[in-house]
């Protein structure tokens, strides 16, 4: 019994149900929940999670920042919100965003912009996006553990901004179910907090990655699972037994020197500690951004569709059972501008003249794109059938045919953003595809279903701001991907 006094007290437990300073959580009024908690595991220790609007509760609404959700109440919760309950977690707010996930800056929100804490007086900068409350949460130690999601960046871009660790897990390890669907085949569950460990701990330890949800039917099976993790090697080497991959393709023009200077002095300093680091290429990267800004919001117009004003999504005064004015009145009042965008940029790129332009290109892409981070990494990827070899047949060459030999790396390191975060009045000035820019270092690794996380590194020549630093590795080597990032922050 004395072990349970010498688990950590949480206290008292603020519900932060008023806006706060930085415009990080909903207001929302507390609900009554519908089912009890879930039972808690033995081991469970208590900490506090902030939660993004765009992830069921019980306890408060789920608006998404979204005139059309209103005060919208999910009649039930999400998976990872209730296996997080088991370990230990007591939701302390809903945390805001960019309308369902849409966006960098956390600007595009019914509730007005996220304000980052580094931000110096009267000049306030960009929290980063779309889970942008959420790193603000745990950045100012109102909340141990933040919930994200990561489509294209959401938790490892606001992570780079705030000076925190956010990680984006292997896509399908996380249950998605509860979670509002911005792009299916691209949408993870991420967690933030100020220290790798935490986040470790709850996704090894309790073994939270193991946990397949039959009601998601992108999570993995539990034979996957085990077939994953047997090729996964549990544990991470000294440093002088790993090859850090530099990805040419991602020292681009737009790149800060100075975030640039603070990639090259956290290589050297893996180097330095015995690690291999070479260059690698991945020719494809450079077609990611446009790819992912074709494919995320064609399936996002489809997600959305059903915001009707009849299944979801506040009717207007005018709505007739015809249906004439119904739709337009919900959706025209209901979505804001840069939603409105990506519809109307989705709808076209399916739409039958532009289809084999746009959407199927972007497709082969992101075949393209997941063949490059497959030739690089030592590791095969786990979820394709291991290649059947005919002995007579093989020689050295057909052996490495797909790996590139001696460049093959462990893990690739790379810049989280191009820039440090930038003015909230000058985001107003850009335009939208300017905005997109900022997405270019971490889609990548989303169009490949890779796990990948951003520490913050000190950078020499900024003194306001750390540089966001991203590790990528191998589909379900994520054990030593945090492994690997403890060591570089
Ligand atoms: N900024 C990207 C977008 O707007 C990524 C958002 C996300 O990961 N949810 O689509």
């Amino acid at each position: 019994w004395r072990e349970t006094f010498m688990q950590p007290s949480i206290g008292q437990v603020p519900l932060r149900c008023s806006l706060s300073t930085f415009n990080h959580f909903v207001a929302s009024t507390k609900l009554e929940p519908k089912s009890p908690l879930p039972p808690q595991m033995p081991n469970a220790k208590p900490f506090r999670l902030a939660v993004k609007d765009n992830i069921a509760t019980e306890e408060f609404p789920t608006q998404c920042a979204s005139a059309i959700l209103g005060q919208h109440a999910s009649p039930f919760e999400a998976t990872i919100v209730r296996q997080l309950r088991q370990r230990g977690a007591t939701v302390i707010g809903k945390t805001n965003m960019d309308e369902f996930g849409m966006g960098s800056h956390s600007v595009n929100s019914i509730h007005g912009p996220v304000r980052n804490p580094l931000s110096a007086a009267g000049d306030d900068v960009s929290a980063g996006g779309s889970s942008g409350g959420s790193a603000v949460a745990v950045a100012l130690n109102e909340a141990d553990i933040a919930l994200g999601t990561d489509t294209g960046g959401s938790v490892r871009l606001p992570a780079a901004y705030t000076g925190t660790i956010g990680y984006k897990p292997s896509y399908g390890m996380l249950s998605r179910f509860g979670v509002v669907p911005y792009a299916n085949s691209l949408d993870t569950v991420g967690l933030l907090a100020r220290d790798v460990e935490p986040i470790r701990e709850l996704v090894f330890d309790t073994g939270l990655y193991q946990e397949h949800d039959p009601h998601d039917p992108t999570s993995l099976n539990v034979a996957a699972r085990q077939r994953c993790s047997k090729a996964c090697p549990p544990t991470l080497p000294t440093l002088s037994q790993l090859t850090i991959g530099i990805p040419v393709e991602y020292n681009i023009d737009e790149l800060d020197p100075s975030i640039r200077a603070a990639w090259v002095a956290t290589a050297s300093a893996l180097e330095a500690q015995g690690a291999r680091v070479v260059p690698v290429s991945l020719p494809s990267i450079k077609e990611a951004l446009c790819a992912y800004y074709i494919l995320a919001p064609a399936e996002a117009s489809s997600n959305l569709g059903k915001y009707d004003g009849v299944r979801y999504g506040v009717r207007g005064p005018g709505g007739d059972a015809a249906g004439e004015t119904l739709y337009s009145e919900a959706r025209g009042a209901g979505f804001g501008a840069e939603v409105k965008r990506r519809i109307l940029l989705g709808t076209y790129s399916l739409s039958s003249e532009a289809m084999d332009n746009y959407f199927i290109q972007a497709q082969k892409i992101r075949r393209l794109i997941q063949r490059d981070f497959d030739r690089v990494f030592k590791l095969d990827n786990p979820l394709y059938e291991p290649r059947q070899f005919d002995l007579s047949e093989m020689s050295a060459d057909t052996a490495l045919e797909d790996k590139q030999g001696p460049l093959q790396v462990d893990f690739l390191l790379s810049p989280t953003a191009p820039t440090y975060p930038p003015k909230l009045s000058d985001i107003q000035k850009r335009s939208s595809v300017d905005m997109y820019m900022n997405d270019v270092l971490t889609v990548p690794a989303s169009l490949a279903g890779l796990p990948a996380i951003s520490v913050p590194v000190k950078a020499e020549q900024s003194h306001q701001f750390p540089a966001g630093i991203q590790l990528i590795a191998q589909y379900w080597d994520d054990r030593r991907l945090l492994a690997l990032a403890d060591k570089v922050v």
